[in-house]
């Protein structure tokens, strides 16, 4: 009954039935995207510190019928809540490994590493780590080009079943990211137990960086912390020279941001890659 009466006062609200049921349509639709192959891989180029193109990050997108591009800042919790982020996830890996096996075909591109998010909802399951060995054999991808991103908060609770996916992913050659280094429940004591490869600092860190004494404390002790503990270390969200310099100042070596360039489809990223 209390129940009932918590739904009852909601419909009183109309603004919130009006969010409710746009909610509502958003997870419809979203069951659907799939076979109806609305989903697009943008990249965003990952750049080192002389400026050449060093890898990508593949970025999902929504094209939704009628409401245009949908972000993934909206579909992905909602993907992640009703568990559909496992079959979109499952779609993600398979099409940026076909991508990747693709461009070690191409002498322009045969030296990317390919860099993709997976959500906890995705990473815990079962089968992860064999879903994807078999998705790399299938296509024929590098597996020492693909990179894994995940974020802190996989290792808040099930760390030794994570860990054991993440060493046998590693046993055949994927690396590891931790993505949005900062951000989350940051005990430190993981970068030592996890095998990883890189941190990500998070762009809110990056964007403050010349304005913001914590900030730039912040990201230097990253990069300091990074280089002694040998993990590669890209900084996110680069939008300004300036900031690219004082990164460069302070050790970093790889940089992803609009300074650069933003996620394009594909045709649009080789055409960066051959300009550099
Ligand atoms: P993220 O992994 O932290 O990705 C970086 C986000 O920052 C992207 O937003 C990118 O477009 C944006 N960005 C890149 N450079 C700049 C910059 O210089 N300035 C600013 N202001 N933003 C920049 P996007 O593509 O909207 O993705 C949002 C989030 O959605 C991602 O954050 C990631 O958490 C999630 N996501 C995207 N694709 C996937 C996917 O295939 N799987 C999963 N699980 N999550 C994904
Ligand atoms: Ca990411
Ligand atoms: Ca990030
Ligand atoms: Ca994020």
């Amino acid at each position: 009954a209390k129940e009932a009466g918590r739904d009852t006062l909601r419909f009183f609200d109309p603004a919130m039935q009006a969010q409710l049921q746009r909610r509502a349509q958003l997870e419809a639709d979203l069951r659907q995207a799939l076979s109806r192959d609305e989903f697009r891989l943008y990249y965003q180029p990952q750049m080192g510190a002389d400026g050449q193109m060093i890898g990508a990050e593949a970025l999902l997108r929504w094209a939704h019928p009628a409401r245009g591009m949908v972000s993934p800042g909206e579909f992905i919790p909602l993907a992640e809540e009703n568990r559909l982020i496992v079959p979109i996830g499952g779609w993600v890996l398979e099409t940026a490994c076909r991508q990747l096996a693709a461009w070690v075909r191409d002498p322009a591109m045969a030296d990317l590493t390919l860099s993709v998010n997976v959500s906890p909802e995705q990473f815990r399951e079962p089968e992860f780590a064999e879903r994807t060995l078999a998705i790399l054999a299938r296509t024929g991808a590098p597996p020492s080009r693909l990179k894994l991103e995940v974020t802190e908060s996989l290792f808040v609770h099930d760390r030794d079943e994570s860990r054991e996916t993440m060493r046998r992913l590693k046993e055949h050659g994927v690396t590891f990211a931790l993505d949005d280094f900062g951000t989350g429940y940051s005990s430190l004591s993981y970068l030592k137990r996890l095998p990883l490869d890189q941190l990500k600092i998070d762009q809110s860190f990056v964007r403050d960086l010349l304005e913001d004494e914590a900030s730039a404390a912040i990201v230097a002790s990253t990069i300091a912390l990074s280089r002694s503990l040998q993990l590669e270390v890209l900084a996110e969200g680069v939008e300004t020279e300036a900031q690219r310099a004082w990164l460069i100042a302070h050790g970093c070596e790889a940089f992803q941001g609009y300074l650069f360039s933003r996620p394009v489809p594909l045709e649009e990223l080789a055409a960066t890659c051959q300009a550099t």
